[in-house]
């Protein structure tokens, strides 16, 4: 399988409970190396720009709201397969039926509170991993 990047957020619900560091040891046990990462506020222009694709869902402005709610911690994850490997490792996106030993199992308090994001394909995660970090920033 080839190596990829993907784009993690880690977000506000998990940085306001102190579980960066919970999260991030999980995600280097899972095999997953942190190659960049850093920690930002978003505007709520910034997160509705990234969660534009469900810009006509009835929860987008809840959606923006909360990622605009406190900092998150933008991190660039590389591995075989990472794009896949870490949203296995997320579990899906309601933590009601995520199975144990996934990040939203454990850590998720609701279905919009779920602590973490991982790009959903090779491509998005270009895209999203562009909104945060330059190239010199990532460093494998
Ligand atoms: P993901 O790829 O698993 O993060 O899920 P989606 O791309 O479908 O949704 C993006 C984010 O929107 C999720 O991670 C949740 O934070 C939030 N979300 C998704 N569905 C709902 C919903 O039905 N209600 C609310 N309030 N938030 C939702």
């Amino acid at each position: 399988m080839a190596i990829e990047q993907t784009l993690s957020l880690i977000k506000p619900d998990a940085t306001r409970r102190g579980l960066t560091g919970a999260i991030n040891a999980r995600i280097e046990a899972a095999g997953l190396a942190i190659v960049a990462q850093r920690r930002v506020r978003l505007t709520v222009a910034q997160a509705e720009g990234f969660y534009a694709v469900h810009r006509e869902r009835g929860f987008f402005a809840d959606l923006v709201a909360y990622m605009a709610s406190g900092p998150v911690v933008a991190q660039v994850l590389e591995g075989e397969g990472a794009v896949a490997r870490y949203r296995e490792l997320m579990g899906p996106t309601d933590p009601a039926k995520a199975p144990s030993g996934t990040l939203r199992a454990e850590f998720a308090l609701g279905l919009q509170e779920n602590s973490v994001h991982g790009s959903d394909s090779v491509a998005n995660a270009a895209t999203e991993i562009a909104c945060f970090f330059s190239r010199l920033d990532i460093v494998g």
